[in-house]
């Protein structure tokens, strides 16, 4: 029996990424509040959110000090742009402070209000970049297979997933797929991870020569594969990949709307894989997702280059309403002088043992294939024959019936196919760790 809100909600809402038939039936799970890695939904059942919502509430729920923070700012100066050269003081000092961090040396930040449009940012910088640097043939941008990059046209088509392709009419051409690295699923029989990584390496150096390198602008890749299925880069990926980019002059965008602000036991996955990355697309964790803000941080040559046009051509005519906007830019300098106050980075070091031995643990588990993570990200890959890898059939869904075992349990998480993930809040202690993970092997033994 629905709930009356269950029922205004299904007359009401397009849900993103729902099955829009089946949610006529079952109806949506309705959240009213949190309190540090839980949240309690409407009939008073309580939570581990081990998703941090969407890969994002870093610090948890009700942060006192980013509710302030955002009242104060609200207070004083709810909105102004940074359009036409305007300007206001958080915009500048987050700007400052992530020039400070960043992993590789950044010039300038370019705001935006979401993952999405961050990269979109990216590929339109490529395109502009690239005339103003008089090779308009050099476009194409290369994404891999599973990869996740978001859903405006460009950021879709980036996006190496076929929910986001089939019947939206994308990729749009000039967007180029190469192989996902994932060594457990992918690689041949016997195949170490640093050999299947240089196996990927000429693949990707093939698909280049292939299309031509003069026609090549950029290489898009996040450190780690979430919305692919929480999957790690084999072991020298992103050092040969690094070689075959500076081989070509290949721009290499880093996609750390996930990993940034210490996922990975980093501030930045960029570290933790070593990624000679010349932009870096931020969203998510810079606000601890208590606003939408998403940032792309440049190195000079870009930046040069786009000043350049500005004085063959005028105006960067790109940007939008919100970017810059001042209540997100003062949460992510609150949440960020959190992250250093409180050592974020150092305690996802000192709890990763506990997370990795639990998920490690889930391996002798019938129905799990592979379990692999860094830091507090991580995912399960559910097969029905563990000797072969063998998927289920994906009509049985059963990643999705083990994720609503897990809701019985009161764990929140999150399946892409059968790839499960596990993204907790980074604030989690180690007794919630241990608790996450028997909720969900509670969960698997009822989907056996
Ligand atoms: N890039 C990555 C790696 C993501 O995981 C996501 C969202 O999950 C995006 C981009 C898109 O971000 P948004 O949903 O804020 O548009």
């Amino acid at each position: 029996m629905l709930s009356n809100l269950a029922v205004r909600d299904i007359e009401t809402l397009v849900h993103p990424y729902t099955n829009l038939a089946t949610h006529r039936e079952t109806g949506p799970l309705v959240l009213e509040s949190g309190k540090g890695v839980f949240v309690t939904d409407s009939n008073g059942k309580e939570y581990i959110e081990g998703m941090a919502g969407l890969w994002c509430t870093s610090l948890g729920y009700s942060n006192q000090e980013l509710v302030d923070t955002a009242t104060e700012q609200m207070k004083k100066l709810p909105f102004t742009h940074i359009f036409g050269g305007r300007s206001h003081d958080p915009a500048i000092e987050l700007a400052e402070k992530l020039k400070e961090i960043a992993p590789v040396p950044i010039s300038k930040v370019f705001y935006g209000a979401s993952g999405s449009d961050a990269n979109d940012t990216q590929v339109k910088i490529v395109w502009y970049m690239n005339n103003a640097l008089g090779r308009p043939q050099k476009k194409k941008i290369i994404s891999r297979l599973k990869g996740y990059h978001g859903v405006t046209v460009a950021s879709a088509s980036l996006t190496g997933l076929p929910n986001n392709h089939i019947d939206f009419d994308l990729p749009l051409p000039g967007f180029l797929h190469t192989s996902s690295a994932h060594h457990y699923r992918f690689a041949e029989a016997g195949e170490s991870e640093q050999d299947y990584s240089s196996r990927l390496a000429a693949e990707l150096e093939e698909m280049i020569l292939r299309e031509g390198p003069d026609t090549v602008a950029a290489f898009i890749a996040e450190p780690v594969m979430g919305a692919g299925g929480a999957i790690t880069p084999p072991e020298g990926y992103f050092e040969k990949i690094n070689a075959v980019l500076a081989k070509y002059d290949i721009l290499f965008i880093a996609d750390e709307v996930i990993t940034g602000f210490g996922r990975t036991g980093n501030m930045f996955g960029t570290t933790t894989y070593g990624m000679n990355a010349d932009t870096i697309s931020l969203a998510k964790q810079i606000t601890s997702a208590y606003f939408p803000l998403s940032a792309v941080m440049m190195n000079d040559t870009v930046y040069q280059a786009l000043v350049d046009q500005s004085r063959k051509i005028g105006t960067f005519g790109h940007g939008n309403t919100y970017a810059g906007h001042p209540v997100g830019c003062a949460i992510a300098i609150k949440t960020l002088e959190i992250y250093k106050r409180d050592k974020i980075v150092e305690h996802v070091r000192k709890v990763e043992p506990t997370f990795l031995r639990c998920l490690t643990a889930l391996a002798d588990h019938p129905l799990v294939g592979e379990a692999r993570g860094v830091g507090l990200i991580g995912g399960v890959e559910l097969v029905s024959n563990k000797a072969s890898k063998a998927p289920f059939e994906a009509k049985k869904g059963v990643g999705a019936k083990s994720v609503l075992f897990a809701q019985e349990e009161g764990l929140i998480t999150r399946a892409m196919g059968d790839r499960v993930a596990f993204c907790p809040p980074l604030i989690i202690t180690e007794a919630e760790i241990e608790e996450m993970f028997s909720r969900y092997k509670r969960a698997l033994d009822k989907t056996l």
